[in-house]
């Protein structure tokens, strides 16, 4: 018999490793365990943890479709295998990698579990849409590639000869079965988690009502394709309206995969700046890959001269910017954030009130919707002057000419802070009397503070 764990792998559908279950002919358990480590400090209240869980749901949903069995269980993860290999006659266990420090130690832990009961261990890469680990053996390069249009270059080379096609094994060609009552009882879910996975959608988990339950990520692709994709490259920028795929949400719980999106694409014309854009989310993990600061800048540079006394005033929209109060109004609220507002909060909150990335990076860590580890640190760091292909430390986005140049008439400020909607288009961009700080004076003191900062962690 097989342990298959999910995780960041969210559905029933091109799964490298439901292929590989299939042409083995054994039978399956199929286990999601959710990590109290992941979950704690109430994430799952928070819109990260509500997008987990109801994908977590409609997972459990295409699962009984399929006429099949999922096991939603509650615990540290080697603790929990430890349990099933004792209560099953178990010869492999199968998962697919994730690359965090968090995710690598866990698996290291997961692999001498399953070591010491002799059960064999297969793994499968799939988080990105082409294969990185055989990708950078192919391009032969001893050091990584630094900057993202060679990168691109490269990736779209290796992209026509070498894409591994989605998989075609669907779960209810699997033999699976049911977890040992024991375990069942003894990794139960809490009763908020089973609620909030019986309700499918925010409501059960109180206090973000808001968030509508998780869609059927087809459709939001076939939507997109369909509607928006030839008004993108103009559009993706005009954050009032959206246009935009807003598919991160589910790419990143990979209830679809970045294979399924790809293969879709391939039918239409203008695809060109939206693939532009995958690749992006590919350079990122590859970045986390292949830096070996990536998960450390913050210890690699002395970030001594930043402090934390504006981050309650930003994260609660109180800054005085109404570009910048408008975003963090929407992000609280629904847990999305346009890709333009992303780069200039972050910017604001590094640069201008010299706040050091790492609040911000966790403050988004609970509230977006699509957060994910790698890209949201990457969207940190770029915004802070640090890793590859980073902002340089001097160009600074001006948050009220950013919000006239992309919205000029101001419809996502009157929409996210209506009691400013009285004001005129071109009041209504600038900082407001009691602004936390000044732009031009914050500007320039955050190009001396980062000057002496990227000097610091120079090698
Ligand atoms: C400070 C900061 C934090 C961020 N945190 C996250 C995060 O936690 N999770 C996340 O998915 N994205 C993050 N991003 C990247 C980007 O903002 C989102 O991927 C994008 O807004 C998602 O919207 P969409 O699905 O409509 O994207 P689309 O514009 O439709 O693009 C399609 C897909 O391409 C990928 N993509 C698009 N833009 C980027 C980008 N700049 N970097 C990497 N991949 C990209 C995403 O997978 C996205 O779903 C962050 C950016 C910044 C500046």
């Amino acid at each position: 018999m097989i342990i298959f764990l999910h995780r960041k792998d969210l559905r029933v559908d091109d799964m490298l490793a439901f292929n590989y279950i299939h042409a083995m002919h054994k039978q399956s358990l199929h286990v999601l365990i959710l990590d109290p480590f992941l979950l704690g400090h109430e994430r799952y209240l928070e819109h990260s943890g509500v997008n987990f869980l109801q994908h977590a749901a409609r997972l459990r949903q295409l699962y009984l479709e399929a006429g099949q069995q999922l096991h939603i269980v509650y615990g540290e993860p080697s603790a929990v295998l430890n349990t099933l290999l004792a209560a099953h006659p178990v010869e492999e266990l199968v998962f697919h990698e994730d690359s965090t420090p968090y995710a690598k130690q866990r698996d290291r832990l997961l692999r001498a579990t399953a070591e010491a009961a002799r059960v064999n261990v297969t793994s499968f890469d799939e988080q990105a849409l082409l294969d990185l680990r055989d990708f950078h053996r192919w391009s032969g390069r001893s050091e990584p590639y630094k900057v993202f249009t060679p990168f691109y270059r490269k990736w779209s080379d290796y992209r026509l000869r070498f894409y591994r096609p989605a998989t075609s094994v669907h779960v209810s060609q699997l033999a699976t079965v049911a977890l040992a009552p024991d375990a069942a009882e003894a990794y139960a879910l809490p009763p908020q988690l089973e609620a909030a996975l019986a309700a499918g959608d925010a409501e059960a988990t109180g206090g973000c009502g808001s968030v509508p339950g998780a869609p059927d990520p087809h459709s939001v692709l076939r939507g997109f394709l369909a509607e928006r994709l030839s008004g993108y490259a103009d559009g993706r920028d005009r954050f009032a309206r959206e246009a935009t795929s807003r598919l991160s949400r589910h790419l990143n719980v990979g209830a679809i995969s970045a294979r399924t999106v790809y293969e879709a694409l391939l039918e239409s014309e203008q695809r060109e700046v939206w693939l532009r854009q995958l690749a992006w989310r590919d350079f990122y993990i590859y970045q986390s890959r292949l830096d070996s600061d990536y998960f450390h800048y913050e210890k690699r540079y002395d970030l001594s001269p930043l402090d934390n006394r504006y981050f309650q005033a930003w994260s609660e929209a109180r800054t005085g910017i109404p570009i910048i109060d408008a975003a963090m109004t929407e992000l609280n609220t629904t847990g999305w954030m346009p890709n333009r507002l992303r780069m200039v909060t972050s910017m604001f909150l590094t640069k201008n009130l010299l706040c050091p990335f790492t609040y911000g990076e966790q403050y988004f860590r609970f509230k977006l919707s699509d957060y994910d580890n790698v890209l949201n640190r990457g969207g940190w760091l770029w915004c802070a002057s640090l890793g590859f292909d980073a902002a340089p430390y001097f160009r600074i986005m001006n948050p009220a000419t950013q919000s006239a140049t992309h919205d000029p008439g101001a419809d996502y400020i009157r929409r996210w802070l209506p009691e400013l909607a009285g004001l005129s288009d071109k009041q209504i961009h600038l900082p407001q009397a009691h602004a936390l700080v000044e732009l031009t004076a914050s500007r320039a003191r955050a190009i001396e503070v980062y000057k002496g900062i990227l000097q610091s962690g120079r090698k």
